[in-house]
């Protein structure tokens, strides 16, 4: 007689009377958990039928070495946009922070030390988050309405106090182009031409390796969307954002 493999048995039971309550766990419990814990992500803006506008975010900042480059760029174009500060790097640089709020665009909380929250437990993730939001508020007088977790990496329970506590949790429909070591400017603006619909929140970095293309292709970028009828606006927005799952 044939001998079965180790282990075809266990994996047999997948498809046999257990798995249909493996199945059933993911159907049901599992599912139901992840859009629980997705309802809070806003990935874009919702839009009403002939709307044209899209946002911009920066994250990773503020940079001597990039943040005045985007200043100039965004100023250039009249255009506001969102930057989700990195605490230590705004108190490298408290003088950026007053000036990206002076020029008119909205400061998120992107944690103070950049922390991964797949790797921090609850209460030092939301340390880490608190301990940023309040030198926003010591530098500009206000406090950050929204926040973005670095890598996108979220947790139930940061979610749920952030709520809490008020601040939207913020990711991305369109994600530039610029990590990899092949993009530059052109792929990036074909990219995000292509990317880019009503209500998208588009999310860049703020830094010193990617300013140069980023730069480029927004020169590009924003005189073609403004020209089509594309208006920028930042984060938080009244209207309702559209979530995910
Ligand atoms: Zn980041």
């Amino acid at each position: 007689m044939k001998r079965e493999p180790r282990g075809y048995g266990s994996k047999l039971s997948l498809f046999g009377k257990r798995g249909e309550v493996v199945r059933a766990f993911l159907g049901t419990h599992l599912v139901r958990s992840a859009a629980r814990f997705l309802h809070d992500c806003q990935l874009r803006h919702t839009t009403t039928p002939g709307q044209r506008f899209v946002t911009f975010s920066f994250d990773d900042g503020p940079d001597p070495e990039s943040t005045p480059y985007l200043l100039d760029l965004l100023d250039k174009y009249r255009v506001a946009a969102t930057f989700f500060l990195v605490g230590e790097q705004a108190a490298r640089h408290p003088e950026l922070v007053r000036e990206i709020a002076d020029r008119g665009h909205r400061l998120g909380n992107h944690t103070y030390h950049h922390a991964d929250l797949w790797r921090s437990s609850t209460p030092d993730a939301i340390r880490d988050l608190r301990a940023c939001s309040r030198l926003i508020d010591s530098l500009t007088g206000e406090m950050p309405q929204c926040w973005r977790p670095p890598y996108g990496h979220l947790t139930g329970p940061v979610m749920t106090w952030c709520r809490r506590q008020g601040i939207q949790t913020v990711l991305w429909d369109v994600l530039a182009p610029d990590a990899s070591p092949r993009a530059n400017a052109r792929h990036m603006v074909s990219s995000l031409e292509r990317r880019i619909r009503p209500g998208s929140i588009v999310a860049m970095r703020d830094s010193p390796v990617v300013v140069g293309q980023t730069t480029i292709a927004l020169e590009t970028l924003l005189p073609r969307l403004l020209l089509a009828g594309w208006e920028l606006e930042t984060l938080p927005r009244p209207t309702p954002l559209v979530r995910a799952a």
